[in-house]
């Protein structure tokens, strides 16, 4: 009954964990769950009053598919004032999430006989969207070494006269990497060369430690500018995952295309949501440092606590709120599952033996790896990394 196209789709494998954590939980066992990506700070009050406010008035029709005028605007500031990039409202659209902007837009730019180069370690949802497009996603490993980031070089190698697009995620998810202006400008010089069309994934853009700053390639001239699509979204800057508003900005007939998509799809996202994107991006922003200075302090002792179990490896982030840990010392007392992985059954493992939920690499497209999200609590932190070097211990007698 299936077509041959969503046969191909498997879960979402950061969702999947969560759900089968969040059973276990209910089942009345104690899970640490570092599974899903979602930071655990509850929206922040002055954005929870906007939305209420517009149900009180009565703002719960359709709105233009695209978005509102208001948030329109607002995100336009945003550009303005944190990124130095002018965009007009009609460069910009509104989804329902970033997830969503992501998808539109992959349906709008590629089709059968692109490619798409995504570096590894790579978010789990690029390579199944790029396929749902019909389109080839070609991965790119990077190396651990230099802090999984793509190079000119490795870049270079994998172009092909199929190549289309290249996708960019700074602060990564899963490796918490930060790309620096010099080595975007180092990429630049390819994509220039190659006409590529850049995905900016700039989701984490505000997740940033030890004084990093912020860059994206858009900033580094007018032509990189036309060639880069920036995805961005309220999720994680301001806590509301759950509200479900996502943007992109990118060249106007671009995202005309991606709202003609939406028109036929799921029309606007939802209106009193993008009331609470309003309030969000234009009201105080205090609590995002507060948040920021929390999540420094969480990864500083994950990282200590990693580092404190025998033959664990680990990228030190820049942003985000997850960790990447190297776990494959300890992959000689698993056999490989039917995809020939070793990060699934450790991760089983760990799930099972330590009641401790992470998401496997392979789903990164780094199989030596397993991706913690330290989105909770420092007290769960503590005790979930001492159920792991526990279980390790086990297992290396
Ligand atoms: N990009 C990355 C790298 C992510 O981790 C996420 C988190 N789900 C998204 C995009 C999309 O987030 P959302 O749909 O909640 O805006
Ligand atoms: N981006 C988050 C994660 O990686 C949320 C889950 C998802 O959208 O896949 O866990």
């Amino acid at each position: 009954m299936l077509t041959e196209r969503i046969k191909q789709i498997k879960p979402s494998p950061t969702l999947a964990i969560d759900s089968k954590a969040k059973a276990m939980l209910a089942s009345g066992i104690d899970i640490v769950n570092f599974g899903i990506g979602e930071p655990d700070f509850d929206t922040p009050d002055h954005i929870k009053e906007a939305a209420i406010q517009a149900i009180r008035d009565g703002f719960t029709r359709y709105t233009p598919v695209g978005g509102i005028q208001e948030l329109k605007e607002a995100i336009v500031e945003k550009f303005q004032r944190d990124n130095n990039l002018t965009y007009k409202p009609e460069e910009i659209i509104v989804s329902c999430g970033g997830k969503h902007a992501l998808y539109n837009l992959f349906q709008v730019l590629f089709q059968r006989g692109d490619e798409v180069i995504v570096p590894t370690p790579y978010w789990v949802s690029y390579p199944p969207m790029i396929q749902l497009a019909d389109a080839t996603p070609v991965i790119v490993p990077t190396p651990e070494d230099t802090g999984f980031k793509l190079t000119p070089e490795i870049l270079r190698a994998h172009i092909t006269p199929r190549t289309k697009g290249l996708i960019l995620n700074s602060p990564s998810n899963p490796t918490g990497s930060v790309y620096t202006r010099q080595e975007l400008e180092a990429l630049a010089e390819v994509i220039l060369a190659h006409k590529l069309l850049v995905v900016s994934d700039d989701i984490y853009e505000k997740i940033l430690f030890d004084g990093l700053t912020f860059s994206n390639l858009a900033q580094l001239s007018p032509e990189l500018q036309k060639l880069t699509f920036i995805l961005n979204g309220v999720s994680k800057t301001y806590a509301m995952t759950g509200w479900r508003i996502g943007y992109l900005a990118g060249e106007a007939t671009v995202v005309k295309a991606m709202t003609n998509l939406q028109s036929q799809s799921t029309s606007n996202p939802t209106s009193i949501a993008q009331k609470a994107a309003v309030a969000a991006i234009r009201g105080p922003q205090e609590m995002v440092d507060v948040m920021v200075k929390e999540f420094a302090w969480r990864r500083d002792d994950i990282l200590a606590r990693l580092a404190d179990i025998p033959g664990v490896k680990c990228v030190k982030p820049g942003g985000a709120f997850y960790v990447f840990p190297n776990f494959s010392e300890y992959y000689r007392y698993f056999q490989p599952d039917k995809d020939g992985n070793l990060s699934d059954p450790l991760a089983t493992y760990l799930l099972e033996e330590a009641h401790v939920a992470l998401v496997a690499g392979s789903g990164f497209g780094e199989d030596k790896c397993i991706r913690f999200s330290y989105a909770t609590s420092r007290e769960r932190i503590a005790t979930g990394l001492a159920r792991i070097k526990a279980a390790l211990q086990k297992l290396a007698g």
